[in-house]
């Protein structure tokens, strides 16, 4: 198994003897959210530590790094951005749950876990993914597609003015009589 790209920790160690438990490595390519992908530049890096709080509480925090392409909003270029995003979670150790669980009770949230492998690609995600700005621009300046024949304005000038698509030119056609 190449170390590197796991995403998972081992807690066998935490959770019999307590203390702190570290990981790192690198996600490549992608984060993946349902059916949206979220292409990387490069590898994404992130290290986590998850510490023994007493009784079945362990305390989750990391770190997450790395370059994503995001469509420029006018142009719809890839944009290389930089996200780096910190995160916190609350777990509760329940022997034999299958799956990672998150429960909110009043004021408090957590995550309930049953397996000392601690698949940490969701938690990763989720950081990463929240913290990507909704929009970006690929330059400060893009001019955008043209609204006519879609072509990318800053590498070709089509002719077309954008002033021509302005909303209230159209009522000329509808009333000719004015
Ligand atoms: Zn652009
Ligand atoms: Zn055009």
């Amino acid at each position: 198994m190449d170390y590197t790209t796991a995403t998972s920790i081992n807690l066998a160690r935490l959770l019999k003897e307590g203390g702190t438990a570290r990981a790192q490595g690198v996600v490549q390519e992608a984060f993946v959210v349902g059916e949206e992908r979220f292409p990387l530049q490069g590898e994404a890096s992130w290290r986590v530590a998850i510490s023994s709080v007493g009784g079945n509480e362990y305390w989750l925090s990391g770190e997450v790094e790395g370059v994503v392409l995001m469509e420029c909003r006018r142009c719809l270029r890839p944009t290389p951005t930089r996200i780096h995003a910190h995160f916190q979670h609350l777990l509760h150790y329940e022997p034999g749950l299958e799956e990672v669980v998150f429960h909110e009770e009043g004021e408090e949230e957590f995550y309930a876990f049953g397996l000392p492998d601690l698949d940490l690609l969701p938690f990763l995600t989720e950081a990463f993914v929240t913290e990507m700005p909704y929009t970006v621009l690929c330059e400060e300046g893009c001019k955008g597609l043209c609204p006519v024949c879609g072509a990318d304005r800053n590498v070709e000038d089509c002719g077309h003015e954008p002033e021509a698509f302005h909303p209230f030119l159209g009522l000329k056609d509808l009333l000719p009589e004015l």
